[in-house]
């Protein structure tokens, strides 16, 4: 069976470095375990209108488990960047939107910090 794949917000250097996301940026998000993959334009953060830069770099994730340990203690993941141009190439296609990506990021974390990960319902990117 596939393992889910979750949205999350993590830091990258690369959309950092452009000042991304910036507002109407297209970003790919999962609906959750069962959900397809959808697209979303940012909006700037409610009530943070006065510093949006707090957000620069700070972009969804796509982000799905590889391996775990022996001991299971650590969760080896995969993540791409959801935000068009970057990890991810998102497409119009009619009223749609077809969004290609690509995991160039890993890691490895505490499987309780993994499952806190998963649990955590606020997602931090409400644009
Ligand atoms: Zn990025």
């Amino acid at each position: 069976m596939e393992k889910p794949t979750y949205s999350r917000t993590m830091f990258c250097e690369k959309c950092f470095k452009a000042g991304l996301p910036r507002v109407g940026t297209l970003i790919v998000l999962m609906g959750g375990e069962s959900a397809q993959p959808y697209v979303i334009s940012a909006r700037s953060p409610k009530g943070r209108l006065e510093c949006p830069e707090l957000y620069n770099g700070f972009t969804p994730h796509l982000i799905t488990e590889i391996a775990s340990s022996h001991d299971k203690k650590l969760v080896s993941y995969e993540a791409s960047c959801g935000v068009n141009g970057c990890d991810t190439k998102i497409t119009p296609v009619g009223s749609k939107f077809d969004a290609e990506t690509t995991f160039s990021k890993t890691g490895t974390m505490y499987r309780r910090e993994w499952n806190q990960m998963i649990l955590n319902a606020d997602l931090g990117y409400h644009w």
